[in-house]
C-alpha cells in the first residue's frame, strides 16, 4: 500500500518533478514519501529523480517538499522553458 497517494486525483496533471538545486537541503523528504520509489539521492543527498517513466505525476515531492525546491513540470505548461536552478529574479537579471 503506498502512503497517501490515494488522497491525490492520480495523474490529475502530467509532468515530472524538477529540483532546484540550491534549495534543496537534502532532508530526503520527498524520497521518503514518492509512492513510485523513483527519486534517489545523489552523492551530497539532494534528490534527483531516476526513473522518469516510473514517476506517475502524483505531485507529493512538491506537497511534501518544505523549501519549494520541486516543481512538477508539466509540458506546455508554465515555467516549461525555465531553468531551474534560476528564479525570475536571475532571469530578469540578465536581460
Ligand atoms: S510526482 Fe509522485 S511519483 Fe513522481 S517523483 Fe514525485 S512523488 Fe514520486
Ligand atoms: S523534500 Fe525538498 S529539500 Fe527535502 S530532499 Fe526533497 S527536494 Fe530536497
Amino acid at each position: 500500500m503506498s502512503h497517501t497517494a490515494e488522497a491525490l486525483p492520480q495523474n490529475s496533471r502530467k509532468g515530472i518533478p524538477v529540483f532546484n538545486v540550491d534549495w534543496c537541503k537534502a532532508c530526503g523528504i520527498c524520497i521518503a514519501f514518492c509512492p513510485q520509489e523513483v527519486l534517489k539521492e545523489d552523492e551530497k543527498g539532494k534528490a534527483r529523480l531516476v526513473d522518469p517513466d516510473g514517476c506517475n505525476s502524483c505531485g507529493l515531492c512538491e506537497v511534501y517538499c518544505p523549501d519549494f525546491a520541486v516543481v512538477i513540470d508539466v509540458p506546455g505548461g508554465d515555467g516549461d522553458d525555465a531553468d531551474p536552478g534560476e528564479d525570475e529574479s536571475q532571469a530578469a537579471a540578465r536581460e
